[in-house]
């Protein structure tokens, strides 16, 4: 039962490490699993909040619920040796120093920071870092209010928790924006900006025009797209129905489309049953009354989405609720990885089981992908290719965009889980982007380098 607000409204709880033993369901959980949240819980980051907790997790398909793997934390999440150490820091109480050092001791061992994303790709202006921004594919710039670096749940894969805390304060908000439009004015090549996160869709409707009325009063000649990527729409659909700004969040996203500009929402999905409830039907159909698209995406992940019948209906349900189905991404090489991880070939497989299942127009997802340091990389398939079993990679994203859609191969092999793994078919020595790479990642030390000097 949702708990709600005095109008009837369903009222946002959030749960975390300190107050999980407070949910309803609570006396569900055997002392293990309480054991694993609280362990586990201290490395990777747990929030569950009262819908998800109510409405999409079947607590009588525990252990293996998917809806229950997404937002706890399991015993089998971290490896024996890091679970190990944090029951025994544990013992020194909750808030110990110890708990601290072996949290951050693990978490350094889980790569939090994967693929070069942060440091390549950080973009400048008057000679200045905008570090809440990365500009890495031509057409688009990923943009991260501060505002809004947390989630209303956190899935247990996602290893963002470097950056889920904010700088709260609106007058850093008005600064920032003004820098994206400083940016986006000297960039004309920019015709998409992504608000990403975090989840921008836990900022109030107040917060969320300081960033985009900008935008608009900018009157941006080459601004083509607003993209939002958010997992509200999964986690909080009454965000958008119910909640007190639910209708000015509304207004906004009329206000942007109105303008002549394309509004995406970029929804996250992971599996068929956040789709079911009446609260995320209602959330779709008032956005999309607005104007604005829903496309959809999500990794593939062992233990929550790891067939392709899970895949087929998800993008059923997409397709009859109005949404288009847009990347099926690789898990990536950070965090739970061991627990969640899919070979390449394995991901290719259930791409493929799920697109034969569905009609033309649920076959608009691309993937499976995986976001590397060169570029969005494509898993196409095995071949045999004269007389050598390889796989097909191809760029949909490419540092240099030259790259794209351009057929590339591996030697095959079934274990690989990410590009790391696979080395060029043939005998070459390396992929044919490998000497253009390094000598971007030169000229950006070079760059660096003029720039602390500056
Ligand atoms: C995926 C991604 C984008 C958006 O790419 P599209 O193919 O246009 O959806 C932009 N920037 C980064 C860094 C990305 O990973
Ligand atoms: S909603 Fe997105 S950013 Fe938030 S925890 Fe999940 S994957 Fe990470």
């Amino acid at each position: 039962m949702t708990t709600t607000r005095n109008d009837g409204a369903p009222r946002y709880r959030a749960y975390t490490l300190n107050n999980f033993s407070s949910i309803p369901q609570y006396e569900r959980l055997t002392r293990a699993q309480r054991e694993a949240v609280e362990t586990v819980g201290h490395v990777l980051p747990f929030k569950t909040n009262s819908y998800v907790v109510d409405q999409l997790i079947d607590w009588d398909k525990l252990p293996d619920d998917p809806m229950y793997v997404l937002t706890f934390p399991q015993r089998d999440m971290l490896r024996d040796e890091h679970y190990a150490r944090m029951r025994d820091a544990l013992r020194h109480g909750d808030h110990s120093p110890e708990v601290d050092q072996a949290a951050h001791e693990i978490r350094l061992a889980l790569n939090p920071h994967p693929a070069g994303q942060m440091e390549h790709n950080v973009p400048e202006i008057y000679g200045q870092k905008l570090s809440g921004m990365q500009h890495k594919y031509r057409e688009t710039v990923l943009f991260f209010p501060s505002n809004g670096q947390t989630c209303h749940a956190y899935c247990s894969f996602c290893f963002r928790w470097p950056q889920f805390v904010g700088d709260e304060s609106m007058k850093f908000a008005m600064r920032e924006s003004e820098l994206l439009v400083a940016y986006l004015r000297e960039h004309p090549e920019v015709t998409d900006v992504l608000f990403t996160g975090g989840d921008p869709m836990v900022m109030s409707a107040k917060n969320l025009k300081i960033y985009i009325e900008p935008l608009l009063e900018a009157n941006l000649p080459s601004l083509q797209t607003i993209r939002i990527g958010t997992k509200s729409l999964s986690y909080w659909p009454y965000r958008f129905t119910t909640d007190k700004d639910a209708d000015d969040v509304l207004d906004l996203f009329r206000r942007v489309t109105s303008s002549g500009l394309h509004l995406a929402i970029m929804g996250h999905f992971n599996h068929p049953k956040e789709l079911t409830t009446t609260a995320v039907d209602e959330a779709i159909g008032r956005v999309l009354e607005t104007g604005a698209q829903i496309r959809t995406q999500s990794p593939v992940m062992r233990n929550i989405n790891d067939s392709g019948d899970a895949w087929a209906e998800m993008w059923r349900r997409q397709v009859s609720l109005g949404l288009i189905p847009y990347y099926m991404f690789v898990a990536r090489d950070t965090g739970a990885q061991h627990y969640f991880s899919v070979p390449l070939v394995r991901a290719w497989e259930i791409y493929r089981e799920a697109l034969k299942q569905v009609s033309g127009i649920a076959r608009t997802v691309r993937g499976p992908s995986m976001s590397t340091d060169p570029g969005k990389v494509q898993v196409l398939g095995p071949a045999d290719v004269a007389g050598e079993k390889v796989l097909t990679l191809n760029f949909l994203q490419g540092r240099n965009p030259d790259w794209v859609a351009r057929p590339f191969f591996a030697r095959y092999d079934e274990t690989a889980t990410w590009l790391d793994d696979l080395r060029p078919a043939f005998g070459e020595r390396e992929f044919f982007y490998e000497p253009e790479l390094r000598q971007m990642f030169e000229e950006d030390k070079q760059r660096e380098e003029e720039l602390a000097l500056a």
